[in-house]
């Protein structure tokens, strides 16, 4: 057997960025602190996801300033959080890429444990968050989600939803060939890992600034992620709707006979009832109707493929890789 080479020569950290300038400085500072650390090779990509504040400012001061060491890729809008990410693995040249949000929410001082484990042999290096600081609207779809995505990848992993994690460089390589638009990096990269693991990590509450994720792009986010994962839903949808149509047929017959043996005054009153079930089919209906729906829109946009970013400029790359 050909006996595989673990070691980390060189670690790229990828950070998306959207609007983040009061937390830029100080995640800048820690990463480098805790890059130093790992005594590896080193650099820090920052993706700029079309920010309107000083952030883009920020970054290619510290590109300018740390030379070779902070690399700003600079996006010409805003494409999202997991686009964002895609454009910043593009331009990593690391073995072993590490995504981290901005917010500081997950800290960076684990990049070192996080090499270590991935030294002994892991592909992916998911992490846990320890004592979640978010509030349950915000946790409640993560479990659910979560629930869905290990069983959908078969990976048993905690903790899709977090963002701090290793994954070496085959595996974002594989993620890279991947067209589709609508993907969860996460559960896209262990799709693609052949070992994984998971460590427990810290977590704080977001200290500046405020969430990016509104209602509408949170729900938007849950669906990408079931869709990329799955087409258990649509099938489901067709189970559904055939136990409600059965049901339906099987209610008929009894209204059928409580006709005869109660006569029309029962069947009268039973009306409404039967409303309720054809409230409740149509529901189903258009349930399922969405779920398609969720399906063929995202295989509109992929089937257009226009490209997932497009980068302006990078600052503080010597060479084009
Ligand atoms: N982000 C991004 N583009 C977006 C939304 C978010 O690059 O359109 C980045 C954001 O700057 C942060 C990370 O994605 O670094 C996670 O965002 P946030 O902390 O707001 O999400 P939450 O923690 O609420 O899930
Ligand atoms: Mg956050």
């Amino acid at each position: 057997m050909i006996k595989k080479d673990y070691s980390v020569k060189k670690v790229s950290v990828v950070v998306p960025v959207y609007n983040e300038e009061g937390c830029l400085d100080e995640l800048i500072r820690r990463c480098l602190e805790s890059l130093d650390k790992t005594g590896k090779d080193y650099e820090l990509i920052m993706v700029d996801d079309g920010s309107r504040d000083k952030s883009l400012e920020i970054m290619v001061d510290a590109a300018e300033k740390n030379d070779g060491k902070v690399v700003a890729v600079v996006l010409n809008r805003n494409y999202g959080q997991h686009s964002a990410i895609m454009a910043g693995f593009d331009a990593a040249c690391g073995d072993l890429i590490i995504t981290i949000d901005a917010d500081l929410q997950n800290p960076p001082e684990e990049f070192p444990r996080m090499v270590e484990k991935a030294e002994e042999g892991y592909d992916v290096v998911g992490t846990v968050r320890a004592n979640r600081k978010d509030s349950v609207f915000r946790r409640l779809p993560s479990w659910v989600v979560n629930k869905i995505a290990q069983k959908a990848t078969g990976v048993k992993m905690n903790d899709y939803g977090c963002m701090l994690r290793a994954y070496r460089a085959p595996v974002v390589k594989a993620m890279l060939a991947c067209n589709e638009r609508s993907t969860f990096i996460p559960v896209l990269g262990n799709s693609f890992a052949r070992n994984t693991c998971e460590i427990e990590v810290g977590h704080s509450k977001r200290e500046i600034g405020t969430s990016k994720y509104s209602v509408f792009k949170l729900i938007n986010l849950q669906f990408n992620l079931l869709t990329c994962m799955t087409t258990a839903p649509l099938r489901m949808m067709s189970y559904i709707g055939g136990l409600v149509a059965f049901g339906g047929i099987l209610f008929g017959f009894l209204v059928l006979i409580f006709r005869f043996v109660w006569g029309a005054s029962w069947a009268a009153d039973g009306v409404f009832t039967l409303m309720a079930f054809v409230f409740i089919i149509a529901g189903v209906q258009l349930m399922a109707l969405g779920m398609m729906g969720e399906y063929i829109g995202r295989m509109y946009y992929d089937v257009r493929a226009r490209p997932r970013y497009f980068v302006e400029s990078i600052v503080g790359r010597k060479k084009e890789k």
